[in-house]
């Protein structure tokens, strides 16, 4: 198998399809840390959170034991209009950069919503629409998500509000225009329309927002309008379950041609493409079956694993979510203005904070004019114009193939494509007029943010 030439893009038939997520929490032997009630802080309670999230969401949420879940039939025939999603093999980049390394990449921008997210989102959409809810709010910050939602719930007939951090609103109206297409309604973060919008607003007059103002605002809205859930597109268990299905595609691709990666790289912002990326293979890691080499990147203006801490804190700025055990920035922490490149949430999943705790994978933080390099690059040479934060896994990709050049090693390297930067142009644009700058957050910065995580223990 291993002398058959591999084809630059290694598709499954819809029969080859995974039919199951899976869990990866179902392998570790430390579980990650429990969602605490900021209260009473005890583990929050399906009942606790039951006003909030759908119910069987809720489940998965909560479930550390059961490996696989069946992907119900009206998600799995969703995932046929745009999936199976190409794994590439990047010989043209492979060749620019004369490496013996062999390349790999998911690539997950095939649709509409131009990233992974939608894997999440019809399933979020179809346990709402399941349960006799009549809508979902939610946050976005650049907009694939909202995105994402929009038309996964356009496809249920689901409501669909979404607060959209304000900066991205007035920076990226075609984002907003598409989900007003899908039919969603999109409010402007922070909005005097919730309590906490009007407090934050109080607060820090003319704010352009966050992705933490933003989830308060949507939490609120959902729990004090009835019939309606809050959905959260990243960093919760129940989003890297659904987003396993990119990691067993790959390994089912890969597995095909009998090839196993030694390195496996993928952005990380809350933690949701990377950690369903490297599910499968993390798996095998845990059981103790085979070994990677698994790298999170993240942007060095927003560093959460590499120099946050690893604590209980809160999921949102206006502290209404539930404490979380994960490596943090504090969640008053709110990325430089001018960090374009997104993944710009503090927090991680507790699945991936666990995972690095236990040293079972690394994390790299990397400067945005060298990751808006790298998709140049890549660009140029692979014609795939990538979103900024897929960016990021790119940047490491290159690095640690030139690596290989140096060694000689024919390590064979994948890493996760998770979208397109069609809505990033103007991030594009102050890279190529030179405007773009390198801000990276101070110690002090951060130990000032860090002194206002709560205290647990
Ligand atoms: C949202 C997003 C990310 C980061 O989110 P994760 O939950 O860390 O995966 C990365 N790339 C793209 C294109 C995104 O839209």
């Amino acid at each position: 198998m291993t002398n058959q030439t591999i084809p630059y893009k290694i598709y499954l038939s819809e029969n080859e399809m995974p039919k199951q997520w899976y869990n990866l929490r179902a392998d570790m032997k430390i579980k990650p840390a429990p969602l605490l009630n900021p209260a009473t802080l005890k583990p929050m309670t399906p009942q606790e959170l039951a006003p909030v999230f759908c119910e069987e969401l809720i489940r998965q949420e909560l479930d550390d034991t059961t490996a696989y879940f069946d992907i119900p039939e009206e998600i799995a025939n969703f995932y046929k209009m745009y999936r199976p999603s190409p794994l590439v093999r990047a010989y043209c980049l492979e060749q620019k950069l004369q490496t013996p390394a062999k390349i790999y990449y998911k690539f997950e921008g095939n649709n509409t919503s131009g990233s992974h997210k939608l894997n999440s989102a019809i399933a979020q959409a179809y346990y709402a629409k399941k349960q006799g809810l009549k809508g979902v709010t939610t946050e976005t910050g650049a907009g694939q998500w909202g995105t994402a939602l929009s038309m996964a719930c356009s496809y249920f007939g689901l409501d669909c509000k979404v607060y959209m951090v304000k900066v991205s609103y007035e920076q990226k109206p075609f984002r907003r225009e598409v989900m007003r297409t899908y039919g969603a309604s999109v409010t402007p973060s922070p909005s005097m329309e919730t309590q906490v919008g009007q407090r934050i607003l109080a607060a820090h007059p003319g704010t352009t927002g966050s992705l933490g103002c933003a989830i308060s605002e949507a939490v609120e809205k959902a729990t004090t309008t009835p019939g309606y859930r809050y959905v959260l597109g990243s960093v919760l268990n129940q989003v890297l379950l659904h987003q396993s299905i990119i990691g067993l595609e790959t390994k089912a691709a890969l597995d095909k041609y009998g090839v196993k990666p030694d390195i496996i790289i993928g952005c990380a912002g809350g933690g949701s493409n990377l950690g369903g990326l490297i599910a499968p293979f993390m798996g095998q890691k845990l059981r103790g079956e085979a070994d990677y080499r698994i790298i999170a990147v993240e942007p060095a203006s927003c560093p959460s694993f590499t120099r946050g801490r690893y604590a209980y804190d809160f999921c949102d700025t206006g502290m209404v979510c539930p404490l979380s055990k994960m490596y943090t920035l504090g969640s008053g922490f709110i990325p430089s203005a001018n960090h374009a490149g997104g993944l710009r949430y503090h927090g991680m999943s507790t699945t991936l904070s666990e995972l690095y705790h236990e040293g079972l994978m690394e994390a790299v933080s990397v400067a945005q004019t060298s990751v808006f390099e790298a998709a140049e690059e890549f660009a140029r040479i692979e014609g795939i114009l990538p979103a900024p934060e897929s960016s990021h896994a790119i940047r490491v990709a290159i690095d640690e193939a030139m690596r290989c050049k140096q060694t000689g090693e024919e390590k064979t390297i994948v890493f996760g494509l998770t979208g397109t930067g069609y809505f990033d142009m103007v991030a594009y644009e102050k890279f190529h007029d030179g405007l773009m700058t390198d801000y990276i957050p101070s110690d002090e910065d951060l130990a000032a943010s860090f002194a206002g995580l709560p205290k647990v223990d």
